[in-house]
C-alpha cells in the first residue's frame, strides 16, 4: 500500500470515528500505528518534531484519538501516560517491558516468557495471566548522561 492510500485510509478511521481528519492527527495514529510499542506525549513530540504542530497541539490529539477509542492509553509502572494503536494486540500483560527508570522510556520484551507463580492474594490474577513484569534500569541514553 502506498503512502497516499494509508493517509486516505486513516482519514477515514477518523472520520469515522467521528473526528475531523487534520493532518496532525494522521500524523499521531500513523505514528502510533508503526510505533510496536506504547510512546509517551514526549516521544510522540520528538517523532513528529519535523512537523508545523507544537506539543500541546500534539497532546490534545492523543486525548482525542483515545477518547474516540482509536488509541489506548497504559502507564506501565512509570509516572508518565503512554498511548498505543488501539488495534494493536500490543497486552500489556503478556510479556516483560524494560523500563528505564530515569526517563521513562519502555521496551516491549517479547522473546522472554514469564510464568506468575500462585501467591497469597494474588492467585486469581496470577492465573488469569493479568499480572505486569518490569525490568527496571537506566536505558542507554541515560547512561551515557551519567
Ligand atoms: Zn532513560
Ligand atoms: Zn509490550
Amino acid at each position: 500500500m502506498n503512502q497516499d492510500s494509508i493517509a486516505n485510509r486513516l482519514r477515514d478511521e477518523l472520520r469515522g470515528a467521528g473526528l475531523r481528519a487534520t493532518a496532525s492527527r494522521v500524523a499521531v495514529l500513523r505514528l502510533l500505528r508503526g510505533a510496536g510499542q506504547p510512546l509517551s506525549h514526549g516521544e510522540v513530540v520528538r517523532a513528529l518534531a519535523d512537523g508545523p504542530w507544537d506539543r500541546s497541539s500534539l497532546y490534545r490529539n492523543l486525548i482525542d484519538l483515545e477518547r474516540v477509542g482509536l488509541a489506548r492509553r497504559t502507564q506501565l509502572g512509570a509516572p508518565v501516560w503512554r498511548f498505543e494503536d488501539a488495534s494493536s494486540d500490543h497486552a500489556v500483560s503478556s510479556h516483560p517491558h524494560f523500563v528505564c527508570a530515569e526517563c521513562g522510556k519502555v521496551a516491549c520484551l517479547p522473546e522472554l516468557t514469564v510464568t506468575a507463580p500462585e501467591a497469597p492474594g494474588f492467585t486469581h490474577a496470577a492465573a488469569e495471566g493479568k499480572v505486569e513484569v518490569q525490568l527496571r534500569s537506566r536505558c542507554d541514553a541515560c547512561r551515557e548522561d551519567a
